[in-house]
């Protein structure tokens, strides 16, 4: 059922119109009034779907009740044709200027019902539009993910998400602050970001033609914490147009988990260098290494001397930082390529790839006379024993490991503060 308003201020006119309708009654709900200002406090308080407005009328005429209709952000698409018996041009272009139709009196039955008719579908299907448009936008703003709609100019669509993130309230807001979403990729690692691409291919190219199992993150530095967020990107085209749906799901408690983990996986908590698991892992790459390519590797083991008695003396926090100094100060010297480990307690080894026995022993002798020479705090002075090892023949690791050990009880039980080789 239609709710039609119909405005003359003759009376005769209006019946006519009623009688009309009445035949449709089924389909139709008629309003009548009998001035514009009359029709206008029917508007206020009634919901209408189409209005037949006269124009000729005293007071209000049809044009400016019409003027008045679409000012008012209510009544404003409520489709209008007017009725006039005036076929002048202005009239005519006034109608269309005014309202959306006209129909000159005395006007035809038939072509009035379908002109309606005409009219009313056209809102029904704005009105579908519209509510179409609400849904889709309500699907996007209750994603928690950053979402947007691009396409060559720039954004069409974003969602809350997308505003919330950046800080803005509009899309002309971003735009006056941002060429591009994707000149905030920042340069990082395996990030992805614009430097990464070729000249000719925008970055929605690239990232929706992308083979399925590939998987692209990006970085954008969050402006409210100044810190910078990890986010997992999904471009797509949208079939038919020019336009790409991108998604942005923030991953960076994800990453930074698994960086923690891995963290916690490989370095020793307390000197911050490689633990006894870690080690493990490397010395097998490098002993794979050496039993194909025969490369010379060496293997020492440290123990600190006496370390018992610094815990027992000046107390664990001291003894912390004993072990703290002694990682560092060997950690420095030692080469690049050499792996320095902790392996328990106040016992430490170090792989020496591409290393001789001569020279490894040169090497440790000159970690043991530096740390001889090392300032400790509180405790002052501290020594270390040493034994030293070469992979020979069809040695395992194990075999290593025990003979580097043969060789520091060695230099403990003659001593201590020295370096055996075995
Ligand atoms: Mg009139």
């Amino acid at each position: 059922m239609y709710d039609i308003l119909c405005v003359d201020d003759t009376q005769a006119n209006l019946l006519v119109l009623e009688s009309l309708f009445e035949v449709h009654g089924d389909r139709y709900n008629i309003f009548t009034a009998s001035s514009g200002h009359e029709a206008l406090g029917i508007l206020l308080n009634q919901s209408i779907d189409l209005i037949l407005l006269d124009v000729m009328m005293p007071q209000l005429d049809g044009f400016e009740t019409a003027q008045l209709i679409k000012e008012n952000k209510k009544t404003k698409n409520i489709p209008i044709i007017f009725l006039t018996a005036k076929r002048d041009n202005e009239t005519i272009q006034n109608a269309f200027n005014y309202g959306v139709d006209y129909l000159s009196k005395p006007y035809d039955e038939f072509e009035l019902f379908t002109r309606v008719d005409v009219h009313l579908k056209l809102v029904e299907s704005q009105k579908q539009l519209n509510e179409q448009i609400i849904f889709n936008q309500s699907v996007l703003d209750s994603q928690h993910s950053i979402i947007f709609i691009q396409d060559n100019n720039g954004l069409v669509t974003t969602n809350k998400s997308f505003f919330n993130f950046f800080n803005v309230e509009s899309i002309a807001e971003f735009n006056e602050k941002h060429n591009c979403v994707s000149d905030l990729f920042m340069e990082y690692e395996n990030y992805f970001s614009l430097h990464v691409l070729n000249n000719n291919i925008q970055w929605c190219d690239e990232l929706s033609s992308s083979y399925d199992d590939i998987e692209y993150n990006i970085l954008i530095m969050d402006t409210k914490i100044f810190e910078p967020k990890a986010f997992r990107i999904n471009v797509s085209g949208i079939d038919n147009t020019d336009k790409f749906i991108v998604s942005l799901t923030d991953i960076t408690q994800l990453t930074t988990r698994s960086k923690q983990f891995e963290t916690k996986a490989t370095y020793d908590a307390l000197t911050n260098i490689f633990n006894r698991s870690k080690f493990n892992e490397l010395i097998s790459e490098h002993y794979n290494l050496y039993k194909r390519y025969k490369k010379p590797l060496s293997f020492a083991i440290f123990d600190i001397d006496f370390f018992k008695k610094v815990n027992d003396t000046y107390g664990h926090v001291i003894g912390d930082e004993t072990l703290i100094t002694f990682t560092k100060t060997i950690d420095e010297a030692t080469r690049d390529t050499d792996i320095f480990a902790r392996w328990g307690g106040e016992e430490f080894v170090l792989l020496m790839p591409e290393t001789k026995i001569d020279e490894a022993k040169i090497a440790v002798e000159h970690l043991r006379v530096l740390i001889d020479k090392t300032h400790f705090k509180e405790v002052n002075k501290i020594t270390c024993s040493i034994g030293v090892t070469q992979f020979k023949n069809n040695d395992t690791i194990d075999d290593i490991l025990i003979r580097s050990d043969e060789a520091l009880y060695e230099a403990k039980s003659s001593g201590r503060n020295k370096v055996c080789v075995k």
